[in-house]
């Protein structure tokens, strides 16, 4: 049966490399790297992230702005926010939480986001600096699969991968970096024919879909890296998007919870610190 691969002892010890560069960074700069966060409405899952992000933040020595706003915000005031926080030379990292009520334009607001201090990495700019091979901010739930492969795989390079969903911020993102580290990359969504038929080809499979228990044991070659993103609410818990009987075929595998969920967080910080260094001027920290 498959390893397991320790999303969580992973992502403390990134969260422990961390906080070496943030207490670097402090020395250097005269400063803490400063993340804020901002929250429009009540959503309690959303509510829960950001509580525990300020926290991590913290923990992390970070100066952590937290902005909690009424649900009836407007796209006006929520934009003047984002502008404020541009301005402020305290905050190294900025955070929209979404999703965010619907009268708001979502992507307006994604866009005015200073693409240097986008520590989510879902502005336009950064997603092209990703596809073209510059310095880029990158989103941190794929950038932390893509660390757990690296760690599977010290040479990724040749490998057949597949990323089952298209999302912006998990599947495209995804399919960018596995590119780049020479990947063979294969993206299937929900208008693929014959999902099975690709994934049975790939060395690596990166699940992104939000279906409880999608990926089938019948479709992993065996020996295959299997990293499941899905967090799904089920009686009972939480489920990924990956049978649980595919450990039975896979060479290695993310549990859910424990697997890429912990570095979520730890990468979000991981981008505070490199945003906070390219801003100042500093090198970054080659550990993180
Ligand atoms: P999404 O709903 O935006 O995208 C899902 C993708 O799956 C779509 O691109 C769609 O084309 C594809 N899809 C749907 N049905 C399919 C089918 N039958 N066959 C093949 N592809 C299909 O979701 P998302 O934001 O990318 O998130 C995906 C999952 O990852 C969710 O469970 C989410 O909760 C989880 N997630 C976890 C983290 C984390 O670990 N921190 C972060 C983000 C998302």
């Amino acid at each position: 049966t498959a390893r397991l691969i320790d999303g969580k002892a992973f992502a403390a010890a990134l969260r422990d490399r961390v906080a070496t560069a943030a207490a670097a960074f402090t020395q250097a700069a005269g400063r803490q790297p400063g993340l804020a966060v901002v929250l429009v409405g009540e959503d309690p899952a959303s509510s829960v992230y950001v509580r525990s992000k300020g926290k991590a933040t913290l923990a992390a020595g970070m100066a952590s702005f937290e902005h909690r706003l009424p649900a009836d915000t407007t796209q006006e005031t929520l934009v003047a926010l984002v502008d404020r926080l541009n301005a402020d030379p305290a905050v190294d990292g900025i955070l929209v939480q979404l999703p965010l009520p619907r009268h708001i334009d979502e992507r307006a607001v994604i866009a005015r986001v200073d693409p240097d201090k986008d520590v989510d990495g879902f502005h336009p700019l950064n997603a092209g600096r990703l596809a073209t091979g510059l310095d880029a901010l990158v989103p941190c739930t794929p950038l932390g699969c893509l660390m757990l492969l690296r760690d599977v795989h010290p040479h990724l390079a040749g490998l057949e991968a597949v990323v089952i969903g298209r999302s912006n911020i998990v599947g495209k993102p995804m399919a960018a970096l596995l590119l780049q580290e020479s990947c063979t990359v294969t993206t299937v969504h929900s208008r693929t024919r014959d999902v099975m038929a690709h994934v049975r080809m790939a060395d690596i499979v990166v699940a992104a879909v939000g279906i409880p228990g999608f990926v089938q044991p019948e479709w992993i070659k065996p020996g295959a890296t299997v990293i499941d993103v899905g967090i799904n609410r089920v009686e009972g818990g939480l489920v990924g998007d990956v049978d649980p009987r595919v450990a039975e075929v896979a060479g290695a595998i993310t549990p859910v919870p424990g697997g890429v969920g912990p570095m979520t967080i730890a990468v979000l910080l991981r981008n505070t610190v490199v945003a906070a260094s390219r801003r100042a001027g500093l090198a970054v920290d080659p550990s993180l």
